[in-house]
Protein backbone atom coordinates (compact mmCIF):
# COMPACT_ATOMS: atom_id res chain seq x y z
CA UNK A 1 0.00 0.00 0.00
CA UNK A 2 1.52 3.65 -0.98
CA UNK A 3 1.07 6.53 1.78
CA UNK A 4 1.19 9.74 0.27
CA UNK A 5 3.87 12.02 2.42
CA UNK A 6 3.41 15.41 1.77
CA UNK A 7 6.25 16.77 3.78
CA UNK A 8 9.91 17.45 2.32
CA UNK A 9 12.13 14.50 3.47
CA UNK A 10 15.75 13.86 3.92
CA UNK A 11 17.00 11.22 1.45
CA UNK A 12 18.73 9.39 4.35
CA UNK A 13 15.93 9.56 7.03
CA UNK A 14 14.14 6.29 7.29
CA UNK A 15 10.57 6.43 8.51
CA UNK A 16 7.30 3.71 9.60
CA UNK A 17 4.00 4.64 8.41
CA UNK A 18 1.42 2.86 10.31
CA UNK A 19 3.27 -0.60 10.04
CA UNK A 20 1.30 -3.33 10.92
CA UNK A 21 2.38 -6.85 10.85
CA UNK A 22 0.05 -10.01 11.54
CA UNK A 23 1.66 -13.79 10.86
CA UNK A 24 -0.74 -16.99 9.94
CA UNK A 25 -4.08 -16.79 8.51
CA UNK A 26 -7.67 -17.48 9.61
CA UNK A 27 -7.77 -18.90 13.65
CA UNK A 28 -4.17 -19.17 13.89
CA UNK A 29 -3.84 -15.21 12.44
CA UNK A 30 -1.53 -13.05 15.39
CA UNK A 31 -1.06 -9.62 15.14
CA UNK A 32 2.22 -8.87 16.46
CA UNK A 33 2.45 -5.08 15.14
CA UNK A 34 -0.33 -2.84 15.06
CA UNK A 35 0.26 1.05 13.50
CA UNK A 36 3.80 1.58 14.00
CA UNK A 37 4.64 5.20 12.93
CA UNK A 38 8.00 6.78 13.53
CA UNK A 39 10.71 8.72 12.05
CA UNK A 40 14.48 8.42 11.97
CA UNK A 41 16.20 11.69 10.99
CA UNK A 42 18.98 11.57 8.90
CA UNK A 43 22.07 11.00 10.56
CA UNK A 44 20.37 10.54 13.84
CA UNK A 45 21.02 7.51 16.21
CA UNK A 46 17.66 5.63 17.28
CA UNK A 47 17.51 2.82 19.20
CA UNK A 48 13.98 0.72 19.28
CA UNK A 49 13.08 -1.26 22.58
CA UNK A 50 10.66 -3.27 23.77
CA UNK A 51 10.47 -6.78 25.81
CA UNK A 52 11.51 -9.94 24.21
CA UNK A 53 9.15 -10.97 22.02
CA UNK A 54 7.52 -7.50 21.31
CA UNK A 55 8.00 -8.01 17.41
CA UNK A 56 11.24 -5.87 17.82
CA UNK A 57 12.69 -8.45 14.96
CA UNK A 58 9.58 -8.12 12.91
CA UNK A 59 9.76 -4.68 12.67
CA UNK A 60 13.83 -4.54 11.94
CA UNK A 61 12.69 -7.12 8.81
CA UNK A 62 9.60 -4.65 7.84
CA UNK A 63 12.23 -1.34 7.66
CA UNK A 64 15.02 -3.31 5.97
CA UNK A 65 12.68 -4.86 2.78
CA UNK A 66 13.02 -7.93 3.70
CA UNK A 67 9.15 -8.82 4.51
CA UNK A 68 6.61 -6.95 3.30
CA UNK A 69 4.08 -5.52 6.50
CA UNK A 70 0.48 -6.39 6.61
CA UNK A 71 -0.51 -2.63 6.26
CA UNK A 72 1.28 0.57 6.17
CA UNK A 73 4.49 1.51 4.22
CA UNK A 74 8.08 2.48 5.29
CA UNK A 75 10.21 5.02 3.37
CA UNK A 76 13.82 5.65 2.87
CA UNK A 77 13.87 9.31 1.86
CA UNK A 78 10.65 9.46 -0.50
CA UNK A 79 11.04 5.98 -1.72
CA UNK A 80 8.65 3.41 -0.61
CA UNK A 81 10.92 0.39 0.78
CA UNK A 82 9.51 -2.58 -1.18
CA UNK A 83 12.54 -4.60 -1.36
CA UNK A 84 16.20 -4.31 0.66
CA UNK A 85 17.41 -0.61 -0.45
CA UNK A 86 20.97 -0.27 -1.69
CA UNK A 87 21.45 2.45 0.35
CA UNK A 88 20.96 0.21 3.31
CA UNK A 89 22.80 -2.11 5.37
CA UNK A 90 22.06 -4.45 7.57
CA UNK A 91 24.01 -6.14 10.97
CA UNK A 92 22.11 -9.29 12.07
CA UNK A 93 23.11 -10.63 16.26
CA UNK A 94 24.16 -14.08 13.87
CA UNK A 95 27.45 -12.94 13.06
CA UNK A 96 27.94 -17.26 12.60
CA UNK A 97 25.52 -17.52 10.28
CA UNK A 98 26.24 -14.47 8.54
CA UNK A 99 29.99 -14.85 7.67
CA UNK A 100 30.87 -17.11 4.97
CA UNK A 101 33.72 -19.39 6.85
CA UNK A 102 35.65 -20.58 3.68
CA UNK A 103 36.01 -16.94 2.91
CA UNK A 104 38.52 -14.40 4.66
CA UNK A 105 37.79 -11.97 6.78
CA UNK A 106 38.91 -9.56 3.81
CA UNK A 107 36.28 -11.97 0.81
CA UNK A 108 33.73 -11.55 3.36
CA UNK A 109 34.29 -7.36 3.87
CA UNK A 110 34.78 -7.51 0.25
CA UNK A 111 31.12 -9.79 -0.20
CA UNK A 112 29.06 -6.27 -1.08
CA UNK A 113 30.77 -4.62 -3.06
CA UNK A 114 31.49 -7.40 -5.77
CA UNK A 115 29.98 -6.29 -9.05
CA UNK A 116 29.11 -2.64 -8.26
CA UNK A 117 29.71 -1.33 -11.26
CA UNK A 118 32.91 1.49 -11.77
CA UNK A 119 34.76 0.07 -9.08
CA UNK A 120 38.29 -2.04 -9.79
CA UNK A 121 39.86 -4.27 -7.49
CA UNK A 122 42.20 -1.72 -6.30
CA UNK A 123 39.75 0.24 -5.11
CA UNK A 124 37.81 -2.69 -3.69
CA UNK A 125 40.62 -3.49 -1.95
CA UNK A 126 41.35 -0.08 -0.03
CA UNK A 127 37.70 -0.01 0.90
CA UNK A 128 37.95 -3.35 2.50
CA UNK A 129 41.43 -2.53 4.23
CA UNK A 130 39.77 0.74 5.33
CA UNK A 131 36.38 -0.72 6.62
CA UNK A 132 38.67 -3.18 8.56
CA UNK A 133 40.61 -0.42 10.30
CA UNK A 134 37.72 1.75 11.36
CA UNK A 135 36.97 -1.67 13.47
CA UNK A 136 40.24 -2.17 14.76
CA UNK A 137 41.07 -5.33 12.44
CA UNK A 138 43.37 -4.22 9.94
CA UNK A 139 45.45 -7.07 10.80
CA UNK A 140 42.91 -9.65 10.30
CA UNK A 141 42.24 -9.45 6.59
CA UNK A 142 43.92 -12.81 6.07
CA UNK A 143 42.49 -14.30 8.62
CA UNK A 144 39.21 -16.98 8.55
CA UNK A 145 36.23 -16.01 10.60
CA UNK A 146 36.00 -19.25 12.67
CA UNK A 147 40.27 -17.98 13.86
CA UNK A 148 38.71 -15.21 15.48
CA UNK A 149 36.63 -14.46 19.22
CA UNK A 150 32.73 -13.77 18.53
CA UNK A 151 32.99 -10.40 19.19
CA UNK A 152 35.89 -10.00 16.37
CA UNK A 153 33.91 -11.77 14.16
CA UNK A 154 30.98 -9.10 14.53
CA UNK A 155 33.36 -6.60 13.69
CA UNK A 156 33.96 -8.31 10.88
CA UNK A 157 30.08 -7.82 10.30
CA UNK A 158 30.43 -4.35 11.00
CA UNK A 159 33.16 -4.01 8.65
CA UNK A 160 31.54 -6.02 5.95
CA UNK A 161 27.69 -3.38 6.29
CA UNK A 162 30.91 -0.48 6.08
CA UNK A 163 32.66 -1.14 3.22
CA UNK A 164 29.03 -1.02 1.27
CA UNK A 165 29.06 2.96 2.57
CA UNK A 166 25.52 2.32 3.29
CA UNK A 167 23.33 5.79 4.28
CA UNK A 168 21.48 3.94 6.71
CA UNK A 169 22.55 1.09 9.37
CA UNK A 170 19.89 -1.38 10.89
CA UNK A 171 21.63 -3.53 13.51
CA UNK A 172 19.79 -6.36 14.90
CA UNK A 173 20.64 -7.10 18.61
CA UNK A 174 24.26 -6.69 17.55
CA UNK A 175 26.11 -7.08 20.89
CA UNK A 176 23.50 -9.81 22.87
CA UNK A 177 25.40 -12.51 21.52
CA UNK A 178 28.90 -11.33 23.45
CA UNK A 179 30.30 -11.23 26.92
CA UNK A 180 29.85 -7.61 28.86
CA UNK A 181 33.24 -6.62 28.25
CA UNK A 182 33.05 -7.23 24.41
CA UNK A 183 29.44 -6.00 24.17
CA UNK A 184 30.85 -2.22 26.02
CA UNK A 185 33.77 -2.06 23.07
CA UNK A 186 31.06 -2.68 20.49
CA UNK A 187 29.06 0.04 21.94
CA UNK A 188 31.82 1.99 22.07
CA UNK A 189 32.67 1.34 17.99
CA UNK A 190 29.11 1.89 17.64
CA UNK A 191 30.09 5.88 18.59
CA UNK A 192 33.47 5.96 16.66
CA UNK A 193 31.91 4.61 13.61
CA UNK A 194 28.76 7.02 13.98
CA UNK A 195 31.54 9.91 14.37
CA UNK A 196 33.41 8.80 11.72
CA UNK A 197 31.12 7.91 8.50
CA UNK A 198 27.90 9.85 9.84
CA UNK A 199 25.28 7.34 8.28
CA UNK A 200 21.78 7.02 10.25
CA UNK A 201 21.74 4.64 12.22
CA UNK A 202 18.64 2.56 13.99
CA UNK A 203 19.61 -0.52 16.01
CA UNK A 204 17.25 -2.86 17.85
CA UNK A 205 18.15 -4.03 22.02
CA UNK A 206 16.41 -5.55 24.52
CA UNK A 207 18.82 -3.87 26.76
CA UNK A 208 17.29 -0.93 28.18
CA UNK A 209 20.78 0.55 29.34
CA UNK A 210 22.63 -0.07 25.78
CA UNK A 211 19.69 1.86 23.86
CA UNK A 212 20.60 5.24 26.14
CA UNK A 213 24.04 4.99 26.11
CA UNK A 214 23.61 4.82 22.06
CA UNK A 215 20.66 6.39 20.83
CA UNK A 216 19.82 10.24 20.32
CA UNK A 217 15.83 9.23 20.39
CA UNK A 218 14.85 5.83 22.39
CA UNK A 219 11.65 4.84 20.43
CA UNK A 220 9.58 2.27 22.98
CA UNK A 221 7.45 -0.40 22.26
CA UNK A 222 5.10 -2.06 24.40
CA UNK A 223 1.23 -3.59 23.97
CA UNK A 224 -0.24 -6.55 22.27
CA UNK A 225 -0.12 -5.94 19.59
CA UNK A 226 2.94 -3.73 19.84
CA UNK A 227 2.53 -0.25 19.40
CA UNK A 228 4.99 3.01 20.03
CA UNK A 229 4.48 3.77 23.98
CA UNK A 230 7.33 6.91 23.41
CA UNK A 231 9.63 8.23 21.70
CA UNK A 232 12.31 9.37 24.35
CA UNK A 233 14.60 12.14 23.61
CA UNK A 234 18.31 11.40 25.12
CA UNK A 235 20.24 14.30 25.59
CA UNK A 236 23.18 13.10 26.86
CA UNK A 237 26.67 14.80 25.60
CA UNK A 238 28.84 13.27 23.06
CA UNK A 239 31.37 12.29 23.29
CA UNK A 240 29.73 9.64 25.49
CA UNK A 241 31.79 7.08 28.17
CA UNK A 242 31.06 4.36 29.53
CA UNK A 243 31.67 5.21 33.30
CA UNK A 244 31.18 9.07 33.34
CA UNK A 245 28.26 9.12 31.57
CA UNK A 246 26.80 6.05 32.69
CA UNK A 247 27.16 7.16 36.39
CA UNK A 248 25.24 10.67 35.53
CA UNK A 249 21.90 11.12 37.39
CA UNK A 250 20.74 12.21 33.43
CA UNK A 251 21.44 8.73 32.43
CA UNK A 252 19.72 7.23 35.45
CA UNK A 253 16.39 8.88 35.21
CA UNK A 254 16.19 8.01 31.47
CA UNK A 255 16.79 4.31 32.40
CA UNK A 256 13.99 4.10 34.73
CA UNK A 257 11.43 6.08 32.66
CA UNK A 258 11.90 3.89 30.23
CA UNK A 259 12.11 0.56 32.52
CA UNK A 260 8.70 1.82 33.96
CA UNK A 261 7.67 2.80 30.22
CA UNK A 262 8.64 -1.15 29.12
CA UNK A 263 6.73 -2.62 32.48
CA UNK A 264 3.62 -0.72 32.56
CA UNK A 265 0.61 -2.94 31.41
CA UNK A 266 -0.96 -2.60 28.37
CA UNK A 267 -4.15 -0.42 28.33
CA UNK A 268 -7.38 -1.82 29.53
CA UNK A 269 -5.40 -4.61 31.80
CA UNK A 270 -4.80 -2.31 34.91
CA UNK A 271 -5.99 1.71 35.43
CA UNK A 272 -2.56 3.30 35.78
CA UNK A 273 -2.37 6.68 35.56
CA UNK A 274 0.93 9.15 33.68
CA UNK A 275 4.28 6.84 33.61
CA UNK A 276 5.67 9.43 35.89
P1 LIG B 1 11.47 -9.66 19.26
O1 LIG B 1 12.54 -9.37 18.25
O2 LIG B 1 10.93 -8.41 19.91
O3 LIG B 1 11.88 -10.67 20.30
P2 LIG B 1 10.12 -11.03 17.08
O4 LIG B 1 9.86 -10.04 16.01
O5 LIG B 1 11.30 -11.94 16.89
O6 LIG B 1 10.21 -10.29 18.49
O7 LIG B 1 8.83 -11.93 17.29
C1 LIG B 1 7.57 -11.39 17.68
C2 LIG B 1 6.55 -12.51 17.71
O8 LIG B 1 6.29 -12.92 16.39
C3 LIG B 1 7.00 -13.75 18.48
O9 LIG B 1 5.90 -14.25 19.20
C4 LIG B 1 7.41 -14.70 17.40
O10 LIG B 1 7.21 -16.03 17.80
C5 LIG B 1 6.49 -14.34 16.26
N1 LIG B 1 7.11 -14.58 14.94
C6 LIG B 1 8.29 -14.08 14.51
N2 LIG B 1 8.54 -14.47 13.25
C7 LIG B 1 7.49 -15.24 12.87
C8 LIG B 1 7.16 -15.94 11.67
N3 LIG B 1 7.95 -15.91 10.59
N4 LIG B 1 5.98 -16.61 11.63
C9 LIG B 1 5.15 -16.62 12.71
N5 LIG B 1 5.40 -15.99 13.87
C10 LIG B 1 6.56 -15.30 13.95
Amino acid sequence: MTTVKTTPVHASSLSAVGISKTYGTGAAAREILGNVTFEVQSQETVCIVGPSGAGKTTLLRCLAGLMPPTAGAVYLGKDEVVAPPQRLAVVFQDYSRSLMPWLTVAENVSLPLRGRPGLSKTNRATKVQAALESVGLSNAGTQYPWQLSGGMQQRVAIARALAYEPDVLLMDEPFASVDAQTRSDLEDLTHTIKAKYGMTILLVTHDIEESVYLADRVIVLSGTPTSVTEIVPVNLAYPRDQVSTKSTREFAELRAHILKLIRRPAAGQEAEPGHD
